[in-house]
């Protein structure tokens, strides 16, 4: 038997020079990373780990932490990657919840963390930004030699916890069929080779830049500029270099904001990808001016890797995300499941080797995410065109339903973020004594002017009623996580009370 994820995505470079990683400090070949995973995968047997433990980690990004996730799976274990802004409350959920018995922290969070490590009897362990640490100290006394611990396809090779915007975060249990068989879709649909050299400026506590990007980039032999986070400087600095990109919209919109982005800075790059929230088609419109490149923006999510994607020689179209990857079966349906004729606004649903094993230890939960023949209920709303591409109008959640009509915020967002001087909006519903749900328009402005008289007004002849905004209000920002995504429900949380005397 062999370990599948590490003996498909890495085994065939362990003697390899190819550089995989390039950083500020230099080069890492791949024989080098891959010693160091074995290292760190010796490290985690004298820690005591046992062959599907979970490994809790929160650091920040380095290259020891992309090893530590490379030799927890070579180890046997299943990688459960934290968000680097949760607090040390929030740490002791997922650390009990998950029944960690190892948990890899910053020094400067070990203290916090020991309590919780004591209670669960789990390894405490550190490493720091710049791989200093008592991992790292412990794993330089190891050898560079390590036998991979025998995983079939249906063992978990990690959980990843959704950002649970309603009730507490769930485990996402993904095996090595659901991650390895994702990465080999995406090779041949995306065309990566050795030749790609991608510039990662992602977090590698989810499932963009650990899974889809370093996967990838791995199983294709190719190289990875790796970055701490995006910076406007760096991204401009190292462009250059590169061959593809993967990055959230706000990357994009950033890197339009800066002039020296153009379309010579990008001559190099065969590929950018957009993904995690939805990419306005204003930005994918203004990146075509500037570069004559058309991003490509595909959809995942945590639980289901990516499902659809833009086609790398077809039609890349604004405001989609393309179409289903081979194997992925993607249908559109109504709240109980019926499938809906083409062109209709129903609920994302699909089914294959990339959808997860299930939440952990929570079978209530996994039977209502998932239909009788299979099907996964993302609660993602969108329709599907006669080809097949997919566009996403919002979170079955976020749907507004004001006197007992549908409102679906994408429509109202995009007419909104076309009047002069928007800059970009949320729609959202706030609760209403007469129509149950109430629009309301959250705006960010560059034009300082604008008030809501004109926002209603450039909305008048061109929305029913009952989609429009019975109140607009003006940010400087909108709440986002740091996957780019509007936070809808803190939204909503603050403007629950703005009818309540209506
Ligand atoms: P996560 O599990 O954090 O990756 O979040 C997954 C969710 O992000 C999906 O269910 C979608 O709501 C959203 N999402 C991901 N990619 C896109 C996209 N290209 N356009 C719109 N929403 C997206």
């Amino acid at each position: 038997m062999t370990n599948h994820l590490y003996d498909t995505l890495f085994a065939a470079r362990e003697t390899s020079e190819k550089t995989f990683l390039i950083d500020n400090d230099g080069e890492m070949s791949y024989r080098a990373f891959l010693e160091r995973v074995n290292q760190l995968a010796n490290a985690l047997i004298e820690s005591g780990l046992q062959t599907g433990d979970r490994v809790a980690v929160q650091a920040q990004k380095s290259k020891a932490q992309l090893a530590l996730y490379v030799a927890t799976v070579k180890a046997g274990g299943v990688y459960l990657p934290l968000n680097t802004a949760y607090t040390a409350h929030e740490l002791e959920y997922f650390i009990t919840n998950a029944a960690a018995s190892i948990i890899v922290v910053d020094a400067g969070n070990a203290e916090k963390v020991k309590d919780i490590a004591d209670r669960q009897k789990a390894s405490l362990l550190t490493l720091n930004q710049d791989e200093t640490g008592s991992l790292t100290g412990l794993a330089d006394q190891q050898g560079t030699a390590f036998t991979a611990i025998a995983r079939g396809l249906e063992d978990l090779g990690a959980i990843l916890y959704t950002s649970g915007t309603t009730g507490r975060s769930k485990g996402a249990q993904l095996c090595h069929r659901n991650l390895v068989s994702n990465t080999q879709i995406l090779k041949d649909f995306w065309q990566f080779t050795q030749e790609d050299v991608l510039l990662h400026m992602l977090p590698i506590y989810h499932t963009h830049g650990l899974f889809v990007a370093s996967n990838l980039l791995a199983y294709v032999g190719g190289t990875m500029i790796f970055l701490p986070k995006f910076d406007i400087e760096a991204a401009i600095a190292w462009m250059p270099k590169a061959t593809s990109m993967m990055g959230v919209p706000t990357f994009y919109t950033r890197l339009l904001a800066d002039d020296r982005f153009d379309k010579a800075l990008s001559a190099h790059m065969r590929l950018f990808i957009s993904g995690s929230a939805p990419l306005l088609a204003e930005t994918h419109k203004q990146f075509e001016a500037r570069t004559d490149k058309k991003i490509l923006e595909r959809y995942g999510m945590t639980e289901t890797n990516m499902s659809t994607s833009n086609p790398y020689d077809g039609d890349r179209i604004a405001g989609t995300v393309g179409v289903p990857l081979p194997g992925v079966d993607v249908r559109i349906a109504d709240e109980k499941g019926n499938l809906l004729p083409r062109g209709e606004i129903g609920i994302i649903e699909l089914k294959g080797d990339n959808v997860f094993t299930g939440y952990w230890q929570m079978p209530e939960k996994t039977a209502e995410s998932f239909r009788p023949d299979g099907y996964f209920i993302t609660g993602d709303m969108a329709r599907m065109d006669e080809n097949g591409y997919i566009t996403i109008v919002g979170r079955d959640k976020d749907l507004i339903i004001s006197g007992g009509l549908n409102v679906y915020p994408k429509e109202v967002e995009g007419l909104i973020d076309a009047i002069e001087g928007v800059s970009e909006s949320a729609v959202i519903a706030a609760p209403h004594k007469d129509f149950g749900e109430a629009v309301v328009a959250v705006i960010v402005r560059r034009n300082g002017q604008l008030t809501e008289k004109d926002i209603q007004q450039s909305l008048q002849d061109r929305l029913a009623k009952f989609k429009q905004p019975k109140a607009v209000i003006f940010l400087d920002e909108l709440p986002r996580n740091t996957m780019g995504k509007v936070q809808k429900a803190a939204l909503r949380k603050s403007y629950e009370k703005l009818f309540a005397s209506v």
